[in-house]
């Protein structure tokens, strides 16, 4: 069975499949974008079709030898470089065999590849491993590194690398996408409201959307707001809230406090509330807008994103503190006057 990209991705596809026809093909690609928006998937369909004997035009046959190794996943020309299992890090030695990979000989005749994601998961260590084959490939080697965030990369292996920017899809593209693999299998897609409350909560990327809804984190993140609005209402204390708040899903629901400070943001500089409306939060985060000032939520939306960057670093943060911080600094919203 043929992998087949996504309906947002045509143009990228079109672009580099162009590049291969042409031969301007770069050893080094950079996929840029936010998680979730299908980058990993686009780059395994590329593979395939870079490794197909038989191309038809810019689609990889699937039927060839290279195309079922693929499907196999045992194609010895290809390697998926990620972080090793219970670890957020790359680390040297992974980058180091990834080297000796490339100084070998293709097995099947053609080139080597790998995809290496995400890219800013590389410790310095093996970011500086790696600039030499960036730079140098052997071969026909391709390296398609992937980025949720390319401006933590170091700007010497950005500079190596062709960027391609995946946007993620209108909201038309990513509405029908998310209710049609919604109700494979025969199931009924859940209703409206509840896709366009899914796609608000990962910011428009499907594939994040989709993880959400398997997790069942709308009624999770409905419940985090009430439990953000009693707070504010004083009807609940910040102990109570961050205990519960601390675990597994700590990560994701940082990420969603942060989500609901860019909606009241945009409430406020915009009036938009598109992605609010009828859902839990929709008063608080209306009255939030209207009450703080700009200068307030942006040092809160600062604060929380350092507080993202501290948790996603560090193997051992301190969630429960890190959390009760973040949630006093929300009640100061509750109890500032005017401008500060
Ligand atoms: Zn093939």
């Amino acid at each position: 069975m043929k992998n087949q990209i996504y309906p947002w991705q045509t143009g990228q596809w079109a672009n580099i499949t162009k590049q291969y026809h042409d031969q301007t093909l770069p050893h080094a690609f950079l996929f840029n974008g936010l998680k979730g928006n299908g980058k990993l998937h686009f780059a395994k369909c590329l593979v395939e079709f870079l490794l197909c004997e038989r191309k038809q035009g810019s689609q990889a046959c699937g039927e060839c030898k290279q195309c079922k190794l693929i499907y196999a996943q045992t194609h010895t020309d290809f390697r998926l470089t990620e972080p090793e299992e219970g670890s957020a890090v790359i680390k040297v030695d992974a980058i180091r065999s990834l080297v000796e990979f490339f100084t070998l000989s293709s097995l099947q005749g053609g080139s080597k590849i790998t995809i290496l994601c995400p890219a800013e998961a590389l410790n310095h260590n093996a970011a500086n491993a790696l600039l030499k084959t960036l730079e140098e490939p052997a071969g026909q080697s391709i390296i398609i590194l992937i980025s949720h965030s390319a401006g933590k990369l170091l700007p010497t292996i950005r500079s190596r690398c062709q960027v391609v920017d995946f946007d993620t899809p209108n909201q038309q593209q990513a509405y029908e996408w998310l209710k049609s693999n919604l109700s494979r299998g025969g199931g009924a897609a859940p209703p409206e409201a509840d896709i366009a409350a899914l796609l608000s909560l990962s910011s428009n990327a499907p594939l994040r959307a989709k993880e959400y809804y398997e997790i069942n984190a709308l009624v999770e993140n409905n419940l985090m707001l009430d439990e953000m609005a009693s707070l504010l209402k004083n009807d609940s204390i910040v102990t109570t809230v961050s205990s519960r708040w601390d675990d597994d899903l700590f990560s994701l629901r940082l990420a969603w406090t942060i989500r609901w400070l860019e909606l009241i943001l945009k409430h406020k500089m915009t009036g938009e509330t598109a992605g609010v409306q009828g859902q839990h939060g929709e008063k608080m985060i209306s009255y939030l807008a209207e009450k703080c000032s700009e200068f307030q939520l942006l040092a809160l939306y600062r604060e929380s994103l350092n507080q993202y960057r501290l948790f996603l670093g560090s193997s051992n943060p301190n969630k429960t503190l890190g959390f009760e911080y973040l949630l006093h600094q929300w009640t100061k919203l509750m109890s500032s006057k005017g401008v500060q």
